[in-house]
């Protein structure tokens, strides 16, 4: 299928957004695939005016009959699961395993919220004044802005728009400038589920194509309740103080820096597999990519010989070939980034295997890489930054609260690991002077997460958490409601105000 097939397959109208402005290519091979119109910032305040009005009226609507529209987008998305995810694949150079993972994500996250839409529970709180009742009731927020970063083109949204479309809100997407053509499926998969739904309000779901100026109205725009926004800590930086200035909500969900402590009782097979597919998969351009390995002294020489022979035998190639393993890094950028990371690395200390561009004969335009395993000194300056590509850092421990500490020491914290059969440690690993990140597993690696529980991480990766568990509640307003039927009027605390009339 080729890529008008491709979109065709999934409802997207590619002439009613094709224009001049942005030019999309494939990191497979770098060829350009679509051309399209961007929004402009005053399209941009007109769909969030719009998302509002729909809120007005979708707020109204049972929780529950929400949920049936979050059911029939699982059921578009159940039907066009390899097609989207090939499309995913094609944008973002996953490989199609991985694409039509994400696509899997996206059904178990449409699942999770229509179950949700019945359990949007409050609480009953026990008043300290006779004849009271206190309760705590929640409440759709209002439009739901979302930016999206290129890696996680499509299931960043649904983790977003399920719980948002079932909390009663609105939402209103700017994905990344990189990957525009797969939330142009998504958006069109939606308006199948809403003709099949019959009648939602207009507006309820939109898609803006562009750049940060885009990013940048949803942030300043007062109108979005709640901006969650995923993508590099720089740009966190920036979208976190503009929502802030307006009193806004954010939920970032930015950089990470993860790492896998691997302990002298390890099963190392079973690390050594965690790892490859921590470090390697998707290129290393996963948030919760393994980028530090650190191992102990004992066990070091044995996991890093079982790693070499694992990384020789990643098939770089083709993201739409069934063998291949390593597909392209999204663009010229990511490449020239990941060498720029590799030199200082050696001027650091490091001892670097792998990294150099590959298959640069077949695609001169696309950027294909060997992943890198580096061994370090120390923690220095390089490894404490996160380089979005497949860079391993290796450095070596001889005791476990070195280890943790190593873990803990660099400014991200997303997700992190630990590959041992000591209770003791696994425990440490997971308590309050454990791993200070907001993901921290034992005996598996540091990413490919499940919907069901809230995912994000502290420090800079931003304190958002999306998905599952309670981060709906971030999609919702909270009202504390204090009823008294009795016919007296206590105050609070025992204060008493004058006389009684
Ligand atoms: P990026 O920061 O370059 O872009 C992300 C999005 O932000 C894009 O849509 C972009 O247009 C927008 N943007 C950029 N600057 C902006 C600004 N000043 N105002 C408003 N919007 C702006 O990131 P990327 O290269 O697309 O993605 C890789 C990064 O995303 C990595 O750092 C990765 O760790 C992170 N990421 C984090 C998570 C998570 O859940 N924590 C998930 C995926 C990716």
């Amino acid at each position: 299928m080729n890529i008008a097939e491709l979109l065709g397959a999934l409802g997207v109208d590619a002439a009613a957004s094709a224009g001049p402005d942005l030019t999309v290519r494939s990191p497979i091979d770098g060829g350009r695939i679509a051309q399209l119109r961007e929004h402009s910032a005053a399209q941009a305040n007109a769909a969030i005016d719009a998302a509002h009005g729909a809120f007005l009226a979708w707020r109204q609507v049972p929780a529950a009959r929400r949920g049936e529209l979050v059911r029939l987008l699982g059921d578009e998305l159940r039907a066009n699961k390899q097609a989207l995810g090939r499309l995913v694949s094609v944008e973002a150079g996953k490989i199609l395993a991985e694409g039509a993972g994400e696509v899997q994500e996206m059904i178990d996250i449409c699942d999770f919220a229509v179950g949700l839409s019945r359990q949007l529970y409050g609480l009953t709180i026990a008043s300290e004044r006779p004849g009271h009742r206190m309760m705590e009731t929640w409440h759709p927020l209002g439009v739901v802005g979302v930016i999206s970063a290129f890696n996680f083109p499509v299931a960043v949204w649904s983790w977003n728009t399920a719980l948002a479309i079932v909390c009663g809100d609105a939402v209103v997407w700017k994905p990344s400038e990189k990957t525009p053509l797969a939330a142009l499926a998504c958006q069109a998969l939606f308006e199948r589920a809403l003709k099949k739904f019959g009648d939602a309000p207009e507006g309820l779901s939109q898609v803006l194509i562009g750049g940060r100026e885009i990013g940048q109205a949803l942030a300043d725009h007062h109108r979005v309740a709640l901006l969650s926004a995923t993508g590099s800590t720089r740009m966190g930086r920036e979208v976190g103080p503009r929502v802030a200035a307006r009193f806004g909500r954010s939920l970032l969900e930015l950089g990470g820096n993860n790492a896998i402590i691997v302990a002298p009782s390890a099963d190392l097979d079973m690390a050594a597999r965690g790892i490859l597919f921590g470090a390697v998969g998707t290129a290393g351009q996963r948030c919760t990519s393994t980028r530090r390995l650190i191992v102990h002294r004992s066990v070091a020489g044995d996991l890093l010989a079982r790693l070499e022979k694992a990384y020789a035998g990643a098939r770089i190639g083709n993201p739409l070939d069934a063998e291949t393993l390593v597909g392209p890094l999204i663009d010229r950028v990511a490449f020239d980034g990941m060498q720029a990371a590799l030199r200082q690395a050696r001027a650091e200390g490091g001892k670097v295997s792998g990294g150099e561009r590959r298959l640069a004969g077949q695609y001169p335009e696309a950027w294909y890489v060997a992943p890198a395993l580096v061994e370090m000194p120390a923690q220095t300056e390089v490894v404490r930054h996160e380089t979005f590509a497949p860079i391993l850092y290796v450095m070596r421990y001889d005791d476990f609260a070195g280890a943790l500490r190593l873990q803990n020491e660099v400014p991200q914290g997303l997700s992190s690991a630990v590959f041992t059969n000591d209770l003791r440690e696994a425990e440490w690993f997971m308590s309050a002077s454990g791993s200070d990140c907001g993901i921290a597993n034992v005996n598996i690696g540091t990413s490919g997460a499940e919907i069901g529980g809230a995912f994000g991480g502290e420090k800079e990766t931003g304190g958002g958490r999306e998905s599952g568990s309670d981060a709906w509640k971030a999609y919702m307003r909270r009202a504390t409601n204090t009823v008294n039927y009795s016919r007296e009027l206590p105050l609070a605390q025992g204060i008493q105000f004058g006389g009684q009339p």
